[in-house]
C-alpha cells in the first residue's frame, strides 16, 4: 500500500480537484483506492456526494481499529472515502502534540493499493500529520505568476519532517493545474516551473476546464461526469504517470 499526500499550503491551487479525479482514475484503472479528506472544509467529501456523513476521518483518527466502519463507498467502483466532518476542524488542536496520529491510523488500514490524502491549505498540524504519514507528495501548482510563492515554506517543512518524523518522505512530483495554453503567461510559468523542478514536473498538465469545476456540484468525479472533457483526459494521463512513478518508490 502506497500513501500519497496532495499538498500545497496555498488554497485554490487544485489540490482537491486533483485528489478526487486522480483517485477516481486510479480506481477506474483497477486499483483499490482510499481517499482521506484531511481538510475540515470537506470539499473532497462533498464533491463525491458524501456531505451528510456524521462520522469519518476524525473518528477514525481517534479509533484506528474502527476505521473501516467510517469508510464510505463512492459512485466509482474501487474508490472509498474517509470523509471530513465538522469535527475535523477541532482536530488541529489535538493533533498539534500528536504528529503520528495519521500514521497510526494508516497502520491499521489494509486492503488498499493506494491511499490519497487531500491536505488542507496550511502548514499546520493536519498537514504535518499528512507529511509524517506519507510515502510521497504530489504538489499541485496553479499555472499563474505566483505559482512558486510559498513553496520555500513547504519545502522547509518537508525537509524538517524528512529529518525526523518521516525519513522516507519523497516528492513524487509537481503537477501544473488550471493551465490556459492560450496565454503567454501560462507558457512562461510552465517554463519557469520546469526550470525550477526539472523532471519532478509531470508531463501531464491539467488545463483550465469548466467541466472540472462543475463536476463537484453533481457529486461526481470527472471520469463519470464528463469523461470526454479535456479535464478528464488530463487526469487520466496523470493517473498513468503517477502509477509509473509509484511503482518505483
Ligand atoms: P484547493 O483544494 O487547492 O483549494 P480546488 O481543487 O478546490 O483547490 O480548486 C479551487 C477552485 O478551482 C475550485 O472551484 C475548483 O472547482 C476550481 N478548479 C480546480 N481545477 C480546475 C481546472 N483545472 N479548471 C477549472 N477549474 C478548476
Ligand atoms: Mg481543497
Amino acid at each position: 500500500m502506497k500513501v500519497l499526500g496532495i499538498v500545497n499550503q496555498k488554497g485554490g491551487v487544485g489540490k482537491t480537484t486533483t485528489a478526487v479525479n486522480l483517485a477516481a482514475y486510479l480506481a477506474a484503472g483497477g486499483r483499490k483506492v482510499l481517499l482521506l479528506d484531511m481538510d475540515p472544509q470537506g470539499n473532497a467529501t462533498s464533491g463525491l456526494g458524501l456531505r451528510g456523513a456524521e462520522q469519518g476521518l476524525y473518528e477514525a483518527l481517534g479509533e484506528p481499529a474502527r476505521a473501516a466502519e467510517y469508510t464510505l463507498p463512492t459512485l466509482q467502483d474501487g474508490l472509498f472515502v474517509l470523509p471530513s466532518t465538522p469535527d475535523l476542524a477541532g482536530a488541529g488542536v489535538e493533533l498539534a502534540d500528536d504528529p503520528d496520529a495519521l500514521t497510526r491510523l494508516l497502520a491499521s488500514v489494509g486492503g488498499y493499493d493506494l491511499v490519497l490524502i487531500d491536505a488542507p491549505p496550511s502548514l499546520g498540524p493536519l498537514t504535518v500529520n499528512v507529511l509524517a504519514a506519507t510515502d510521497a507528495l504530489l504538489i499541485p501548482l496553479q499555472a499563474e505568476y505566483y505559482a512558486l510563492e510559498g513553496l520555500a515554506g513547504l519545502m522547509e517543512t518537508v525537509e524538517r519532517v524528512q529529518g525526523g518524523l518521516n525519513p522516507r518522505l519523497k516528492v513524487l512530483g509537481v503537477v501544473l493545474t488550471m493551465f490556459d495554453g492560450r496565454t503567454n503567461l501560462a507558457q512562461e510559468v510552465e517554463t519557469m516551473v520546469r526550470g525550477h523542478f526539472g523532471e519532478l514536473v509531470f508531463w501531464s498538465v491539467v488545463p483550465r476546464n469548466v467541466r472540472l469545476s462543475e463536476a463537484p456540484s453533481f457529486s461526481k468525479p470527472i471520469n463519470v461526469f464528463a469523461p470526454l472533457s479535456s479535464g478528464a483526459a488530463a487526469y487520466k494521463r496523470l493517473a498513468d504517470e503517477v502509477m509509473q512513478r509509484v511503482e518505483k518508490i
